[in-house]
């Protein structure tokens, strides 16, 4: 990347860039590289010591340089995140830097172990199958392989539409030649009111998606990702809300049931049966 796009926060360029991105900072930026390397201001993110979401924060030994071009140069330097609740929690980043121009060299714990917390909760709703290549498709994004990861999310998105088709078709009034016979964004506006509102109205993101296999570069998905991703997400989180409104509800009859036959013992106790 060149200095035309914003410079990354500290944050940003720990976590969501792949290895060996560059990305060269202009020189009215040198604040923001400095950011990167020496600031101090808590970041949230996953910590893989808690399992869970904490504030982790640079953890500098020794004094931090107050001039604001002190990492431009020929260099490495490390970057190290400490969890604020436990500092035996450590996230390790090293980045090479010719000039202004910086790369992330290495890591510890990996991008994919760092981006693939918040989508773990969607495993109880997609298959085995899918959540693995959800995960994968993340895992690949992040080391900026973008047209693979799109494979792994259209195959995705089309077997959500597919489930959705599976119900969809016993209702009446379904119109199965027309399914059988429309394009993927015909198909899902056939299937409104089983997809997400989300999903429907912005039909054109399978397009992006089957484009980005044969016409788009590697940037171009990259860029189109998260937006593609989040439509996925949308379509999940829909089915985990059903899911634990139907457990509520079972839950809910085997106490109603409870408590009407408790009932019915205590009258008839009270009738002397
Ligand atoms: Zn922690």
């Amino acid at each position: 990347m060149t200095a035309q796009t914003p410079p990354p926060s500290q944050k940003e360029f720990c976590i969501g860039y792949p290895l060996y991105e560059e990305f060269t900072f202009a020189e009215e930026d040198d604040e923001a590289g400095w950011n990167v390397m020496f600031s101090q201001e808590p970041i949230d993110t996953y910590c893989p010591g808690c399992n869970a979401h904490s504030i982790l924060r640079q953890h500098v030994t020794g004094s931090i340089p107050r001039d604001l071009d002190a990492w431009v140069g020929s260099k490495r330097l490390a970057v190290v995140l400490r969890c604020s609740r436990n500092a035996a929690h450590k996230l390790f980043f090293l980045f090479d830097i010719e000039g202004r121009t910086v790369q992330k060299i290495g890591q510890y714990p990996s991008l994919a172990d760092l981006n693939t917390y918040d989508v773990r909760q969607y495993s109880a709703v997609l298959s085995k199958e899918d959540f693995k290549e959800f995960t994968k498709a993340i895992g690949l994004a992040a080391h900026g392989v973008g047209v693979g990861s799109f494979v792994y999310l259209r195959r995705i998105f089309e077997n959500l539409v597919g489930a959705a088709y599976q119900i969809a078709k016993t209702g009446s009034g379904w119109d199965d030649d027309a399914y059988q016979n429309g394009r993927m964004a015909e198909r899902i506006q056939l299937l409104a009111g089983h997809l997400p509102e989300f999903l429907v109205e912005n039909r054109s993101m399978y397009k992006i998606l089957s484009q980005g296999i044969h016409e788009l570069t590697e940037k171009e998905c990259l860029a189109a990702f998260p937006v593609v991703k989040m439509g996925i997400e949308l379509v999940l989180d829909e089915k985990l809300a059903a899911a634990a409104k139907q457990q509520k509800l079972e839950q809910a009859k085997k106490a109603i049931h409870g408590l009407v036959s408790r009932a019915g013992t205590e009258a008839r106790s009270v009738a002397g049966e």
